[in-house]
């Protein structure tokens, strides 16, 4: 219902920012191999995003403003084990109820597609009509019908550079997809697909990063290196061990001549997933510690693998915390490797 809705928008939805991961990711879901942002006033005014995925059928396409009606989560047990970005289901709906939006949608098979709008939760329109193969949200006036959450918003300036990180991210983890974001008349990143992650990142950030920018990369098997000692309590039979599976890490520390004054640079992903972690953060940090002053920062792009099982990825909503299941060896394999690296790169 509608209550329900609104109050799991306060969860998803605190800012435009949110609004835009969620409906990327939806995109990228779909098998999105193009997508376009399009907003106005910092996301306040008008969200809009165009992809060329998979789209819906039409009861597909009402059945997605229903709550916990996701595709992409079959039983309880794949809540263990995610391998899409969204598994809850409460996106769509949540962004509907405090919103007015337009859901334009077609798939391959079908030769015209499926228009609804919904405003503030309520159905007012559902339409057949001529569309491209694909998906586009519009979405107007965000918390129009809730002042109270509209009022924590910040400046367009503010909405608007959230947005811009939050999709340098995503363009900086999908090198292979086309991705731009525009402001009103202002194409803020127009990024074409490349082969991988070291030609999205100069694509990003410049050609002449990559003079200051040291690969890293390395591979550890859980199962010989992180394999927790049985605790003494337990008798040894009982001892079940971890599945197997690798932890996996690849991507760029600055050298020390590149230093920054926040923390803005630092990109890490998990399982393809953008996250802010203290644990990964102080990993970093002592991986800097004495190369860098503490009050400086370097500039990071990390891609860590692993098993799905060893990561959980549900403790938050807003889906950027995580929990690892064997944080130390986490911590101290991110550590040593990009210590390494730095160490190895000294004149
Ligand atoms: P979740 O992503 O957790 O499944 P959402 O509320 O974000 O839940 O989306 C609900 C459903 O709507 C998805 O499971 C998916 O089937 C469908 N959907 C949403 N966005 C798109 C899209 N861009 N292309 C195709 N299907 C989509
Ligand atoms: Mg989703």
């Amino acid at each position: 219902d509608l209550v329900a809705n609104q109050i799991a928008a306060g969860e998803v939805v605190e800012r435009p920012a949110s609004v835009v991961k969620e409906l990327l990711e939806n995109s990228l879901d779909a098998q999105a191999t193009r997508i376009r942002i399009e907003v106005e006033a910092g996301g306040r005014k008008l969200i809009r995003i165009t992809d060329n995925g998979h789209g819906m059928v039409r009861d597909d396409a009402l059945l997605a403003f229903e709550r916990h009606a996701t595709s992409k989560l079959r039983s309880a047990d794949d809540l263990l084990s995610i391998a899409t970005l969204g598994f809850r289901g409460e996106a769509l709906p949540s962004i509907a109820s405090v919103s007015r939006l337009q859901l334009e949608t077609r798939v391959a098979e079908e030769a015209s597609g499926t228009l609804v709008e919904i405003v503030g939760g309520n159905i007012l329109r559902v339409e057949e009509a001529g569309l491209p193969v694909g998906t586009t949200i519009t979405l107007r006036d965000l918390f129009f019908n809730t002042p109270a959450r509209r009022k924590f918003l910040k400046s367009e300036q503010t909405e608007l550079s959230h947005i811009a990180a939050l999709v340098t991210h995503y363009a900086l983890v999908h090198p292979t997809k086309h991705i731009e974001l525009h402001s009103s008349t202002q194409a803020l990143l127009v990024a074409p697909a490349v082969a991988n992650a070291a030609e999205r990142l100069f694509q990003i950030f410049g050609k002449d990063t990559s003079n200051y920018m040291l690969p890293t990369t390395a591979e550890l098997d859980f199962t010989r290196a992180g394999l927790p000692e049985p605790p003494p309590w337990k008798r040894e039979e009982d001892y079940v061990a971890p599945d197997p599976g690798f932890l996996r890490m690849t991507g760029f520390v600055s050298k020390p001549e590149l230093q920054k004054l926040n923390r803005n640079s630092i990109y890490v992903f998990v399982n393809q997933r953008l996250i802010r972690d203290k644990l990964i953060l102080h990993a970093l940090s002592e991986a800097y510690r004495n190369i860098l002053p503490p009050t400086s920062y370097p500039v990071v792009l990390l891609y860590l693998e692993m098993p799905p099982q060893e990561v959980d990825v549900n403790v938050h909503p807003a889906k950027t915390e995580v929990r690892f299941r064997q944080p130390s060896f986490v911590h101290d394999f991110v550590r040593d490797t990009i210590r390494t690296t730095l160490m190895q790169a000294r004149p």
